[in-house]
């Protein structure tokens, strides 16, 4: 599944609300520092010269859109169509990872500026798989944001490499650790929980072993929040199966027990 233009939605996204989304990365395929086992996107397509969005093009699709929805919210108020021009959150995710466009930082500036304009309710949220955290041009951007929702499949590296499957096949859980730490615990931890196989390779990020690493980890990040989720549509690697919302209590329970904000999407 990819998102076909710059400026997509309002759609009601499980996680956050009612969601504008944008999409940095191309239009036609998806371009990713992880090939993860389940992304909704299917697997990455080599391509020599990625087509991006420029800065401005951003900045004039959101532009168009907020104002539409603006002048709808001004027409409607008091109506009871009103409901319909809630917008909970301006997201950046969809065809791969937002946070390698060169001029993320930039898109970023401009659209709070534009969402202080036009919508001054909406949160700013990115979805980031944490890979380019070791920038310090996208850690600015991602502390201007209101949300910064960021991944972390698994506590060990041979985890977190079957499930990820990222491009620099050397990165470390620990490298990822630190980069997180920059944000000393502000931001919302998101981990996808599931079983299954992939090229012969058992995985699972559910065994004892794997969550009493990953239990450490987010006791180490101390995140503000934690997103774990299960997989819903399609994925490139078929042979997965989808964890119980049962069992995603189970995982929850010992965090919440110790006083995390944790939301379960199961
Ligand atoms: S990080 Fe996200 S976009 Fe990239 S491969 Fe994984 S699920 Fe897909």
């Amino acid at each position: 599944m990819l998102f076909g233009s710059i400026v997509y939605g309002p759609i009601h996204s499980r996680r956050l609300g009612t969601s504008l989304g944008i999409e940095l990365m191309p239009l036609e395929h998806k371009l990713c520092t992880f090939n993860c086992v389940y992304c909704e996107c299917g697997w990455n397509t080599p391509v020599s010269h990625p087509q991006l969005p420029t800065r401005e093009e951003v900045k004039k699709a959101l532009e168009e859109k907020l104002s539409t929805f603006h002048t709808f919210r001004s027409f409607s108020k008091g109506d009871k169509n009103f409901q319909l021009s809630t917008l909970d959150v301006i997201t950046f995710s969809g065809n791969g990872e937002p946070t390698l466009h060169p001029d993320f930082l930039g898109i970023i500036e401009d659209t709070c500026a534009l969402r202080d304009r036009y919508c001054p309710n909406a949160k700013v949220s990115v979805l980031s798989n944490s890979t380019q955290l070791g920038r310090p041009d996208v850690v600015q951007a991602l502390r201007l944001c209101d949300n910064r929702i960021l991944k972390l499949d698994a506590g060990t590296d041979t985890m977190m490499r079957m499930i990820d499957l990222p491009v620099n096949e050397n990165l470390t859980v620990q490298t990822i650790m630190s980069w997180l730490q920059q944000f000393d615990g502000d931001f919302t931890l998101q981990t996808c929980f599931l079983r299954g196989e992939h090229n012969g390779q058992v995985i699972d990020n559910t065994t004892p072993e794997e969550l009493e690493a990953w239990y450490k980890a987010v006791d180490a990040l101390h995140p503000k929040q934690i997103m774990i989720y299960v997989i819903d549509r399609k994925t490139p690697e078929e042979n997965l199966s989808k964890i119980s919302r049962t069992e995603m209590e189970s995982i929850a329970a010992p965090l919440i027990a110790k006083g995390y904000d944790v939301s379960i999407s199961a």
